[in-house]
């Protein structure tokens, strides 16, 4: 007999268990119980081909018909399809650039095939099917196995090791299979109506009625939620244990002066945060909070004035920022709001004031040993820098807050090798300009409090966003230089953003293989911007900036943009988070169905900071009616960024929602999805607070604990793989 730890060859076969293991890791018993059917074939009711209506989510048995290979018109990329028949009629299934399919779907043979009926030239046809061929004549066995259950269980499989084959394992490991030991607290499971954890993994493989499977799968899927909630407050409650400097405003300090200094009033959220941030850092523990705000909703003031506050009572604050541009931006902001007050240690400077110094990869050696020093010797209150923040010999005299700006950029362990260079664990402040729903907020960011600013500062312009597709309406292309030249001739300023640095490249380039498409057509920098420098734009100064030019190029041409120096920029996303040029107006989004909605959204942002009206245009050549674009018009129907973000994480694959900083919690959510189970998430919340009340250190339940213990480790160690 076997249990979930058993190597997966003491219940199969050797060479079987070796392919498993290449093709999806998996080597125990546990691992393969693990490996999900994505769905069920449903034996008895299988549909007629002649009576399948769109939409329908349909399982059908057919022989293939035909099948052919053709290329896409206008695009890299291929689409293969297979015409089957059941008798009744026919019906096309498409696969995008799968002509490795043919091997599979000869003509003649006979499948099952599963998917949601769509209509496409008047035809019917199901897209990227489900299917399961059925074994040639030697394989009589394994097709009357496949076909003796009601419910055929469809795994995610690979040439090697189809579907059929994993079931035929799994039936095995379940046969093999002791007792597993459930580590979630009998209360809860209770309290659920939920099965065992033996009962569920064997209900969800081998289903007696679909309805026990979906207990199952909701068993499991609340299992993942509750073990990332249990390890999150474990973690919190540790965090609230640990002690720090507290760092209580004063009256008379920098954060007054600055204060005084400010030529505008805080928003209603911003003095709420504040107050937040405050309270916070007043505390004897370190502060763990999230700061998430549109774009332009005035986070950095409330960062600073979380830095002033610290400078306050004597210690130092560092800024982490994702790029170079940013933060050398950063240090010219906060120099700038700060005035004199940013001047210290120079004669005659105000008493209270401090310094503000940078350090980055690409400063030169004097530049940098300058900088090293004031960090070191506290003179400088605010450190901004990139990821050379992180290098050994940077060191402070008190390091007492730490903010890092657009937390998606950066993960768990750079936080940490940060934090490793106060004294005391620092207080901690991360902002996020992409606002995302509460309970991905809870699932990504669960050890941090969240404090979100919804209102933008009196006086900000809208942005007005329109989609321009020159396939269907070529004219309208030129439309778009025409409104450059014109804003520009107004004083204005415009971006042109493009995916690619390089034609035919895709470093830099944010590019989701969603559709599968090679893109040697894609917009890039080094092509575009000469080409319409030297023709539509031939008047106007027009310069570049992306990921590879040198650090002094970047941060001279964004000088340069800042002092309206260049008319037009183009470049890549480099310019997606923070930067700030009030006076640009029109930005131009090239192959704009290559970004995601928030990333749209985010680059947006850079117009319509100052007095005048901003303008976004996303060119594409995406169909009309198309998912690509259907999330264009989406992002030009609306400004709130929350709405977006949803729109995003919808679209996204549940890896990429969590992002990576949960590269380690990947592994751990198979079946959980944020956006759709809010309500379990929540749930989970709660009882994982109620455990850990009741048992701090979990004696009381030590499966959990184990389990708990097994899942940290992952997840440490894939922090060291990424390394
Ligand atoms: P974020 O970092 O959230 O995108 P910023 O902090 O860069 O936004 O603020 C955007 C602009 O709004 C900046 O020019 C900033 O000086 C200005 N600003 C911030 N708060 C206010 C306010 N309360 N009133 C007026 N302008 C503000
Ligand atoms: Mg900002």
């Amino acid at each position: 007999m076997a249990d979930l730890g058993s190597k997966l060859s003491s219940v199969i076969g050797d060479r079987t268990a070796k392919v498993l293991t290449d093709s999806f890791s998996i080597q125990s018993v546990g691992d393969l119980m693990r490996h999900y059917p994505r769905r069920y074939m449903v034996r008895g009711e299988l549909s007629d081909i002649s009576k399948l209506a769109e939409g329908d989510e349909v399982t059908i048995l057919a022989e293939v018909f035909s099948s052919t290979n053709r290329p896409l018109r206008g695009r890299k990329g291929s689409i293969f399809e297979v015409v089957v028949t059941d008798g009744t009629d026919k019906l096309s299934l498409t696969f995008f650039n799968q002509a490795w399919r043919e091997k599979e779907l000869k003509v003649g043979r006979q499948g099952l095939f599963a998917g949601k009926v769509g209509i496409f030239n008047h035809k019917k046809q199901l897209a990227h099917p489900d299917y399961e061929m059925i074994p040639d004549g030697n394989d009589v066995d394994a097709a009357a196995t496949a076909f003796a259950g009601k419910f055929l269980p469809v795994y995610p499989a690979t040439s090697k090791m189809p579907s059929w084959k994993i079931h035929k394992c799994v039936e095995m490991a379940i046969g093999s299979l002791d007792e597993v030991e459930d580590f979630l607290p009998e209360m809860i499971r209770a309290q659920h109506n939920y099965p065992t954890l033996h009962q569920a993994l064997v209900a969800l493989h081998a289903p007696t009625d679909l309805e026990s499977a979906e207990n199952a799968r909701e068993r499991l899927t609340f299992d993942e939620a509750f073990l990332l909630q249990s390890l999150l407050v474990l973690r919190r409650n540790e965090l609230k244990k640990l002690s720090t400097a507290a760092r209580k405003t004063i009256s008379g300090g920098l954060l007054e002066a600055f204060d005084d200094s400010l030529p505008f009033d805080l928003t209603g959220g911003q003095k709420q945060v504040c107050a937040e941030i405050e309270q916070d850092l007043a505390q004897g523990h370190p502060m763990h909070r999230l700061l998430q705000g549109e774009v332009g909703s005035g986070k950095t003031i409330v960062a600073l004035r979380a830095m002033l506050a610290v400078v306050d009572s004597g210690g130092q604050a560092a800024l982490l920022a994702p790029t170079e541009v940013l933060a050398a931006q950063h240090l010219r902001t906060i120099q700038k709001l700060l005035g004199v007050l940013a001047q210290g240690g120079m004669l005659g400077s105000n008493e209270k004031a401090t310094q503000v110094t940078l350090i980055t990869g690409s400063q030169s050696a004097p530049a940098r040993k300058a900088a090293l020093a004031l960090a070191a010797s506290g003179e400088a209150g605010i450190v901004i820098g990139t990821h050379a923040l992180l290098g050994e010999k940077v060191e402070f005299k008190e390091l007492g807050l730490i903010v890092v700006d657009e937390q998606h950029r950066f993960g768990v362990e750079q936080r940490d090798a940060l934090k490793e260079k106060a004294q005391k664990p620092p207080h901690l402040l991360v902002m996020t300009a992409t606002p995302i729903p509460r309970t991905v907020a809870m699932t990504v960011f669960g050890d941090l409090d969240v404090s979100t600013l919804r209102e933008l500062p009196l006086g900000r312009q809208p942005i007005t966003t329109h989609v321009i597709a020159p396939m269907e309406k070529p004219a309208y292309l030129e439309r778009v230089w025409q409104r450059i030249r014109e804003d520009v001739s107004q004083g204005h300023q415009a971006y042109i953003v493009a995916p690619r640095i390089q034609a035919g490249s895709d470093e830099n380039a944010d590019i989701d293989f969603l559709f599968g498409t090679e893109s040697s057509e894609i917009a890039s920098v080094e092509e575009l911007a000469p080409r319409l420098a030297s023709n539509e734009l031939s008047r106007l100064r027009v310069a570049v900036l992306h990921g590879r030019l040198s650090a002094e190029d970047k941060e001279s041409t964004m000088k340069a943009f800042a002092a309206a120096e260049i008319d037009v920029l183009v470049s890549t996303t480099v310019i997606e988070v923070g930067v700030d040029v009030p006076n640009a107006t029109i930005m131009v989004i090239m192959d704009a169905d290559r970004f995601g909605v928030s990333q749209l959204h985010q680059l947006r942002g850079r117009v319509g900071r100052g007095t005048s009206p901003g303008l976004c245009l996303l060119v594409t050549n995406s169909l009309a009616q198309t998912p690509a674009r259907e999330r264009l018009d989406a992002v030009a129907a609306t400004l709130d960024g929350f709405e977006l973000s949803r729109i995003d994480l919808e679209q996204r694959r549940e890896g990429d929602v969590l992002g990576a900083r949960q590269s380690g919690t990947k592994s751990h959510l198979r079946l959980l999805q944020v956006l759709r189970d809010e309500h379990l998430i929540e749930s989970a919340r709660n009882d994982a607070t109620k455990i850990i009340d009741e048992s701090a250190d979990l004696t009381s339940y030590p499966l959990l604990k184990h389990e708990l213990n097994k899942m940290a480790q992952d997840m440490a160690i894939d922090y060291l793989d990424k390394g």
